[in-house]
């Protein structure tokens, strides 16, 4: 690594304290940074630079704000997807995203919703209600039957062995379209081979795209529970976020019979792009006996 101001390869990581000014608070603490040991300058490296802003925000909304713990935890007890959720409260799904897995702090008027929302989950109806027009009658009806009002969890019964799963594939940083298929073909291949459900998620073709609600729960979990690194690059014209596992999986995790499955699973699309994995889950029969669900 170079200094760009002095042009120095005299550049190390080091311990530095942070003293940040967010939103007129004063933030401060130790977390590594790359300084250039003759200039004494701070030189950015995207991957530190990731991790303090995380820690900032963190220690702001755990002080002044909202925990990103708390905006995951309300929308799940709500049984509301990100999609979903962010749609009620207005904003984009993108943002909802970064407020949850810590990248970006809610601005003042969605942490006033969301406070209102964690102080009493019935809010979401009030704000459901504020913008009624916004939906069709039908799209407002299966919102209002989706939302949960009760205390309850969503409950993931064998979290465990997705969480290796996903951390299995996510080995060498992939997208994460590309893990929720992966994730897909090995409960399909698994249920072909056996008659039995391996991760019990719920898969819905929706359409254009498939998307497993509780996919992006667990994947949120593992980045906060600092076992998945999300990554964003933007060398390439169009943004990509990628999940790395921060830790190596090793097959003893699994039953002999799922880890033959997905290894195979993960060997065949490694060299794979994700449109063609993408593909591969599109063409698979399951999908075509069923309009919008995909039950086994
Ligand atoms: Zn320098």
């Amino acid at each position: 690594m170079i200094c760009p101001k002095c042009k120095s390869i005299n550049v190390r990581e080091e311990k530095h304290h942070h003293v940040v000014n967010l939103k007129n608070h004063i933030i401060e603490f130790d977390a590594p940074r790359m300084i250039c040991h003759d200039c004494k300058n701070i030189v950015p490296e995207k991957e530190l630079d990731f991790n303090a802003e995380i820690i900032q925000n963190d220690l702001y909304s755990a002080k002044y704000g909202i925990p990103k713990e708390d905006i995951v935890l309300m929308r799940k007890k709500l049984n509301l997807s990100q999609e979903l959720f962010a749609r009620i409260i207005g904003c984009a799904k993108k943002t909802l995203v970064s407020y949850e897995v810590g990248y970006s702090i809610p601005n003042d008027i969605y942490m006033g919703v969301l406070k209102l929302i964690r102080a009493d989950n019935k809010m979401i109806l009030e704000i459901l209600n504020a913008n009624k027009d916004g939906y069709t009658k039908e799209e407002y009806n299966k919102i209002l039957n989706r939302i949960n009002l009760k205390d309850s969890k969503s409950i993931v019964s064998n979290e465990e062995l997705i969480n290796n799963m996903i951390l299995y594939f996510a080995e060498n940083g992939v997208s994460k379209t590309k893990v929720m298929c992966l994730l897909f073909l090995s409960e399909y291949e698994y249920f072909k081979k056996y008659h039995k459900l391996l991760t019990n998620l719920d898969y819905i073709n929706n359409a254009n795209y498939l998307n497993i609600f509780t996919f992006e729960d667990i994947v949120i979990n593992l980045i906060n529970n600092r076992k998945l690194s999300l990554i964003y690059d933007v060398s390439l014209n169009k943004e990509m976020c990628y999940i790395k596992s921060n830790e190596v999986i090793d097959m003893t995790a699994f039953d002999p019979n799922v880890f033959a499955i997905i290894e195979d699973i993960k060997k065949n699309h490694k060299l794979l792009s994700v449109e063609q994995t993408l593909k591969t889950v599109k063409n698979n029969e399951v999908f075509k006996n069923s309009n919008n669900k995909i039950t086994f």
